[in-house]
């Protein structure tokens, strides 16, 4: 099976209508959308989430983040799509992720930063295991697969 990653659009994206926006990056990078859901997040699964990050300055503030409003949280599938996703998100921060990038083009500051994506084969596994059930992921055939993916290489 193909890789798999774990994105949150957070709270800001979805406070300032960037949804549509932002899905459409990795919708036309071809990544494809195995599992996608709308919620807000309870606190204590926000701190799960961040449990890497625990005890750091910034913990407290990104568990808050997480937290104060509904996010979009999807599954997304391709061979190499962890990195492949970090790339379109770009650097952690807005005001210093490159233009061209998601948190690059739509975010100016360091506290919020629209979007979350897997680091890892071991974190993805991890964070979908925290929001999706085996069943709710829908494995399935693109129809433009051949074209996305190629096979003469
Ligand atoms: N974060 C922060 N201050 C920091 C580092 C991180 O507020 O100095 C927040 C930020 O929202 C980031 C999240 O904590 O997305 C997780 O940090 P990480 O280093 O894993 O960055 P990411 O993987 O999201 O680029
Ligand atoms: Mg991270």
């Amino acid at each position: 099976m193909a890789q798999r990653t774990l994105i949150i659009l957070k709270p800001d994206a979805v406070q300032r209508h960037l949804i549509g926006q932002i899905v459409s990056r990795f919708e036309q990078k071809g990544l494809k959308i195995v599992a996608a859901k709308f919620i807000q997040i309870p606190q204590d699964l926000a701190r799960r989430h961040y449990a890497v990050h625990e005890g750091k300055p910034f913990f407290e503030g990104v568990v808050e983040y997480l937290a104060s409003s509904p996010v979009l949280v999807m599954v997304l599938q391709a061979d190499g799509v962890i990195n492949m996703a970090r790339k379109l998100m770009g650097k952690t921060f807005g005001n210093e992720a490159e233009p061209g990038t998601i948190r690059g083009d739509f975010g100016a500051c360091r506290g919020y930063n629209l979007v979350h994506g897997s680091d890892s084969p071991e974190s993805a596994a991890f964070e979908i295991g925290l929001y999706f059930k085996p069943e709710e992921i829908v494995d399935y055939t693109l129809a433009d697969e051949d074209w996305l993916y190629g096979s003469n290489e």
